[in-house]
């Protein structure tokens, strides 16, 4: 699994990171941005294989999809 903390005071986030990593960047940003303020916000999580390349390659298949088909109905 991959997590991503999102700042409840701004709109900051952290990258995709393990969650220990991703924790103490978030408690670094709270230190240095929001001193005095407790870490609040969220946190995002996602397994590890759906990395953006598959979504992008749906969309080109329904894409491709759209375009060959009504030129295929014509003949
Ligand atoms: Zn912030």
């Amino acid at each position: 699994m991959a997590y991503r903390y999102w700042c409840g005071e701004c709109g900051h986030q952290t990258s995709w990171l393990r969650e220990s990593e991703a924790e103490q960047k978030h408690i670094d940003h709270y230190v240095t941005e929001h001193p005095g303020i407790p870490t609040g916000g969220r946190v995002e999580n996602r397994e590890k294989e759906t990395e953006p390349g598959s979504g992008c390659f749906l969309v080109l298949v329904v894409l491709v999809l759209l375009l060959v088909l009504p030129a295929a109905c014509q003949r």
